[in-house]
């Protein structure tokens, strides 16, 4: 029997394991169907814990890190929760917190290089990136050696740091412009010949890899949670957490609720929330003025068979709009009250948890998981030093020679791929 099936949501058939599309034309998600239908952990390192419920075959022995949830003591009291649980994903050696990048971008970056290792894959992959998930793919690449282009919005380029000494299988592209343009100039590369796109949303590695967090979760705590918190821009971890509690709800052992998602934005650039809500939470400077603007995403995956919608409608979700003086706010509490820096779009959910409580949300006795989405970058280097990945080319996003100069450049770097 094969470990896993793709299968697509719209028509049911199942395709080809890489696929990132239905067959048939209709823009639906792809999802796995896992044959082991009991989770059972692997005693492998970091993420490979999980490596039955990922659509892999192998693992990268070296580099990943793993989730690590822990009951609240300081914070859950100050909020007056008897049930709160800390997902936390990033460095803090004391507790065996070892994400390299510091973020829970490496949950995707591993499963995703791994299958392109399976594949046999010769041509590059293209990732566009505000800056974390950047991260987490040179993280990744620099340890697998395996080539990869980076388009980075140019005021995004200060989280390219890194603890590798040798960079050389990555090629950064900086772009004048934002986000959306990164994306768009990196589709375009990536429908070239010897380039492939790693997906976003559509990638069910990405998807599944982001699933560990709620995997985790619910193996520490014992049990499904009534409420997940998480500081979203695309929203795939928000789907991601929607599937990993449906298989969790399959498996038999940990209840057969689905946890609420409640899912965070930062203003003034919330999207999800609009079209939640119908109103108009983003505003024309964006993603200028948030708190983080990793979590600003012009196009999330919201009305596509599987998206964002469906997991809000199916979890009885909730989507919070946070300004930046509550998120600032419900920073210094959690740092202070649990004792490690946070990556300042964690803080956003944080501040959701807050909101939360104070609308009567949650109840104190409810289980809650809280995902610090990123954290211990401070702490982090405190132990290693590290160093910003220099671009290789800088372009301008207006310029309509770009893409054909990051081609030519990184063919030259890299060996023309057929
Ligand atoms: C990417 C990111 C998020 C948002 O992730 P989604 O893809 O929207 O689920 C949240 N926090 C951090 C630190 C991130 O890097």
């Amino acid at each position: 029997m094969n470990k896993y099936t793709v299968r697509c949501l719209h028509c049911g058939e199942a395709h080809e394991p890489y696929s990132l599309n239905c067959r048939n034309g209709d823009d639906a998600l792809l999802r796995v169907e896992y044959s082991a239908r009991q989770l059972h952990p692997a005693d492998m390192p970091g993420i490979w814990r999980y490596k039955e419920w990922l659509p892999v075959q192998g693992i990268i022995e070296e580099g990943s890190g793993k989730t690590v949830t822990y009951k609240s003591e300081k914070l859950a009291s100050e909020l007056g929760l008897n049930d709160l649980w800390i997902a936390f994903n990033g460095y803090w050696p004391q507790r065996d917190a070892r994400m390299m990048t510091c973020t829970f971008k490496d949950l995707e970056s591993f499963p995703t290089m791994q299958r392109l290792k399976e594949q046999d894959e010769v041509r590059i992959m293209v990732v566009a990136s505000a800056g974390n998930t950047a991260r987490a793919f040179s993280h990744v690449c620099s340890i697998t050696g395996q080539p990869l282009l980076l388009v980075v919005p140019q005021e995004s380029s200060h989280r390219l740091w890194t603890t590798h000494e040798d960079t050389s299988a990555v090629f950064l592209a900086t772009v004048e412009g934002d986000y959306f343009d990164a994306i768009s100039l990196a589709g375009k590369i990536a429908s070239r010949e010897g380039f492939v796109n790693e997906g976003g949303a559509r990638n069910v590695a990405r998807r599944d890899g982001m699933g560990t967090v709620m995997l985790d979760a619910v193996l520490t705590a014992g049990s499904l949670p009534d409420h997940y918190f998480q500081a979203v821009g695309s929203g795939t971890g928000g789907i991601s957490a929607w599937e990993a509690s449906m298989r969790l709800i399959e498996d038999g052992r940990f209840g057969s609720k689905l946890p609420r998602l409640h899912l965070a934005q930062s203003l003034p650039c919330a999207p999800l929330y609009s079209l939640k809500y119908g109103t108009d939470a983003v505003a024309p400077e964006c993603p200028g003025g948030m708190y983080d603007d990793v979590l600003f995403n012009r196009k999330p995956p919201y009305a596509i068979k599987g998206g964002v919608r469906d997991a809000l409608e199916a979890t009885g979700g909730t989507v919070y709009a946070i300004r930046n003086k509550e998120a600032a706010e419900s920073q210094s509490v959690f740092e202070k009250e649990e004792g490690i820096d946070i990556n300042p779009a964690a803080a956003v959910a944080v501040a959701a948890l807050v909101k939360a409580v104070q609308e009567g949300n949650v109840q104190p006795d409810d289980r809650i998981v809280l995902n610090i989405t990123g954290g211990g970058q401070k702490r982090l280097m405190q132990d290693y030093p590290v160093k910003i990945i220099e671009p290789s080319v800088k372009v301008s996003a207006k310029d309509p020679n770009a893409e054909d100069m990051i081609v030519t450049m990184v063919q030259n770097v890299f060996g023309v791929y057929k």
